[in-house]
């Protein structure tokens, strides 16, 4: 039987999940048996994903986000900050369940025994400089596109400012900035440095209690878990249904699920699906593309490859004790100068440690464990490596590891569990978020799928597009991803006639 409804969602990751609980919440006639939601993986949650399993030591860890980013505007914080809503506190208590993990970071190198003194080196003061520096090189080309890769402005700096500079401040303007890496999980040399350097809306909040909470909760309070067909890759979208045979109550559009004959059909379509899925060209990926049908407009699909999609991973490593300084939140072990891993697309063999930075979280500290518990966050191309090769990350990191026990350049104990992502592996994802390479334009994709700009008709098309790649606000991010599902399921309630909606989407409700 074909199955007809009035919203078909694609994903079930936060957007496609926040859609859903915004268009039952808000409609005054929508109920359950008119939506229905999709999903490829045989879970929910998309991104958002809490590993309670692999732990020795008795912790859990989220694979995919673990921070509310951007506090001051971030509007899921922002809801349980102000205990909106009974019993709030009882799903996540910002005191209890968040952790600021932003003391000022500890800097490690290959070649120093100890931490480095960042304001001996003078290391924090040249980072801003190369901040600003950024900002009015881009300044100066505001009409123009010209990007550069961050290494290039790096470069561009020291060059420019070589008489002023120290030869220590030199050595340690050349990798500092390799810090926005982690950011972005992109490699220096391939990141656009128009973009990099990023403004934020207050400090980041690690989520302590695992990000499941919040799909949990909307599975609560939102759509019911049989409205959700899990195992359910959609591989065809028909834009005009009107002339397909079984389409009885004229819906729009319809859906069709790989293996599956029967089509889905509706009159609104939220799509969620990254922009790494969204960007697959159906003919080079039989699997996992989707096909249109018609095709989409060409401003769309070139909007869609004016932009890359990072890969930011994790490796996480247990110890059966903590061998680092315990109350230390972060450390940050810089990468050596030249290596020879610059320019390379893809690893073959297992680089030379410290050839990208590191980034290590202390999750003993966040969660008061004397186990030890280090994650550490990975770019690409290394994260692509390591997700394919686990068993080799402790012999890149172990060595640089080394740097941060309480006896420095005595070797660590081996771990005794290594927990990795698998984000690059996983077809229906294919890394961590949108991310600028050299000449990329963020901006476009945002203006085309989130219907600001009128790519295929979407004032009218009843085909929408949601997800953290949709979003100005919050973009790369759940909140991001969470606003974008609350934008459409909005737009569809005014549309059809099917809501209230206030006035103007507000940023801080959810
Ligand atoms: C390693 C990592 C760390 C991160 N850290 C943070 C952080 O600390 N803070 C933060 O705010 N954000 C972070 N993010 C980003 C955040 O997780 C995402 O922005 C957010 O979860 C995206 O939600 P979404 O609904 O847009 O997409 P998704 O969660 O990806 O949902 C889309 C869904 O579509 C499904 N899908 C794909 N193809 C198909 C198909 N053909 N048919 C049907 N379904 C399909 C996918 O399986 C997926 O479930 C991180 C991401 C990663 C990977």
């Amino acid at each position: 039987m074909p199955i007809d409804v009035e919203v078909c969602i694609i994903g079930a990751g936060a957007a496609g999940l926040k859609a859903a609980h915004t268009l039952l919440t808000k409609s005054d006639s929508l109920t359950q048996n008119d939506i229905i939601v999709v999903e490829a993986q045989d879970r929910v949650g998309g991104r958002l994903y809490t590993d309670r399993t692999s732990s020795k030591i008795g912790l859990h860890y989220d694979l995919g986000a673990s921070w509310f980013h951007d506090c001051l505007s971030n509007v899921v914080f922002q809801h349980f900050y102000s205990g909106e809503g009974e019993g709030d506190k009882e799903i996540f208590d910002i005191l209890s369940d968040g952790y600021f993990d932003d003391k000022p970071v500890k800097v490690f190198s290959s070649d120093e025994i100890a931490e480095i003194d960042m304001h001996k080196t003078n290391m924090e003061t040249i980072t801003n400089d190369i901040e600003s520096f950024c900002e009015l090189y881009f300044i100066d080309k505001l009409s123009t596109d010209e990007d550069i890769t961050l290494k290039q402005l790096v470069e561009l700096y020291i060059q420019k400012y070589s008489k002023i500079l120290t030869e220590q401040e030199k050595k340690y303007a050349k990798v500092t900035m390799r810090y926005y890496e982690l950011w972005h999980g992109v490699s220096w040399d391939r990141l656009s440095a128009r973009y990099a350097v990023l403004d934020h809306n207050g400090r980041d909040l690690f989520n302590k209690k695992g990000y499941d909470f919040l799909i949990n909760w909307l599975l609560q309070i939102g759509i019911s878990r049989d409205r959700v067909l899990l195992n359910s890759p959609v591989s065809k979208i028909y834009r005009d249904a009107s002339k397909l045979v079984g389409n009885r109550r004229h819906r729009k559009c319809a859906v069709e699920i790989r293996g599956s004959s029967e089509l889905i059909y509706c009159d609104y379509l939220v799509v969620t699906v990254p922009q790494s899925i969204l960007s697959l060209d159906h003919k080079v990926e039989p699997n996992y593309g989707i096909e249109w049908v018609p095709v989409l407009p060409a401003s769309m699909q070139t909007a869609l490859k004016n932009i890359h999609f990072g890969a930011l991973g994790k490796v996480i490593f247990e110890f059966d004790s903590v061998w680092w300084n315990k109350n230390q939140d972060r450390f940050f072990i810089l990468a050596d100068e030249n290596v020879a891993t610059d320019g390379i697309e893809t690893l073959t063999s297992l680089p030379k440690p410290f050839s990208f930075p590191a980034l290590a979280i202390n999750s003993s500290n966040i969660h008061k464990s004397d186990k030890g518990s280090l994650i550490i966050l990975t770019q690409t191309p290394l994260t692509e490596y390591l997700e394919s090769n686990p068993d080799q990350a402790w012999s890149y990191y172990g060595p640089m590891l080394a740097r941060i026990s309480s006896t420095p350049y005595s070797p660590p104990p081996a771990p005794i569990n290594t927990i990795t992502t698998k984000w690059t592996t996983n077809p229906y994802i294919r890394g961590s978020y949108v991310a600028c390479y050299k000449g990329d334009d963020p901006t476009e994709i945002i203006s085309q799928l989130s219907g600001e700009i009128d790519g295929m008709g979407l004032s009218s098309s009843t085909i929408r597009f949601a997800g953290e790649h949709t979003s100005f606000e919050g973009e790369g991010c759940v909140h991001g991803a969470w606003m974008s599902g609350m934008r459409e399921a909005e737009w569809i309630l005014k549309h059809s006639g099917r809501g209230e909606v206030t006035k103007k989407l507000d940023k801080w409700r959810l």
